[in-house]
């Protein structure tokens, strides 16, 4: 066979498997090699027909569990990829009970108590804060104290209890002195406010204050130009206003805090189809 007949076989090939990959939507492993497979055909001699190409299946995953990690791998002896054991929960109380020794930053030195998160499970609304501070700290809930109480107010003022959502921090171990979190504490902790998510699956998230906002949206617009909008993180529909702590800080604050929770109570009973029974202004 001449060398432009092996160079058209081999590009008809390469066409076909990449369709076939392309139909199993990435199931099927094909070498990378094709260049150099090209390279060595077409150097062949007359009538050597090209080595067929092998297709492999893609390597089932075995799970092999140690101490705080589990690794997978492949039917070749590999050891491909690296998730921890808490990635796999299934209820946030294995999640909670698989991280709450976490010691992936120093704030774990610190911590009198890891800050999971309170509320309904399966709740629609998931409210988003910073971090613990000294109350929530010593009690292990989040939103405890007097922002807490205040937080209380809002949600009932808009129709929610805090039993029927879920609250949480973006950090579960408090910084020293209520300080802002560092950026390398909050991308060590984000995965786990992830899981979270996925586990609970709200159908809107309201995240409270500046910190919170630019710590997740990674943005660093001010919070007035933030507020009133429709934000999405990772597929989830968010909602901002202040945070109860500013607030307490700050009294003018309460009246844009009210406007931003009747819209965030419209967008809440326009994507559920429930009418929450509001409280008159706190
Ligand atoms: S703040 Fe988060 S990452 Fe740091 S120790 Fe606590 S749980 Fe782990």
């Amino acid at each position: 066979m001449s060398n432009d007949k092996i160079k058209t076989l081999i590009a008809d090939t390469e066409n076909i498997i990449k369709n076939f990959d392309r139909f199993y939507a990435g199931k099927l492993y094909i070498d990378k090699d094709i260049p150099e497979i090209a390279k060595v055909s077409t150097q062949s001699v007359e009538n050597e027909a090209p080595k067929p190409r092998v297709i492999k299946k893609k390597p089932e995953s075995v799970v092999v569990k140690d101490k705080s990690a589990v690794a997978e791998i492949d039917i070749f002896g590999n050891e491909n990829i690296k998730r921890e054991e808490w990635e796999f929960a299934e209820t946030l109380d294995e999640l909670n009970a698989k991280i709450n020794t976490c010691t992936k930053c120093g704030l774990s030195k610190l911590r009198t108590n890891f800050v999971f998160g309170v509320g309904d499970p399966k709740a629609d609304v998931v409210v988003i804060g910073e971090a613990p501070g000294a109350d929530e700290d010593a009690q292990g809930e989040p939103f405890v104290g007097r922002a807490g109480q205040l937080l209380n107010k809002i949600l009932e003022a808009t129709g929610f209890k805090r039993e029927e959502v879920f609250i949480l921090n973006i950090l579960k171990c408090r910084p020293p002195g209520n300080r802002n979190p560092a950026p390398d504490e909050a991308e060590l902790c984000r995965p786990y406010l992830d899981k979270q998510l996925k586990l609970i699956n709200p159908k809107l998230l309201l995240l409270l204050g500046k910190v919170a906002s630019e710590t997740l949206l990674k943005t660093k617009e001010p919070l007035n130009k933030l507020r009133g909008k429709v934000h999405d993180y990772k597929g989830w529909k968010l909602m901002i206003t202040f945070h109860p702590a500013a607030l307490l800080r700050n009294p003018n604050w309460k009246r844009p805090t009210w406007e931003d929770m009747q819209q965030f109570k419209a967008l809440y009973e326009e994507m559920t189809g429930k009418k929450l029974e509001s409280e008159k202004n706190t």
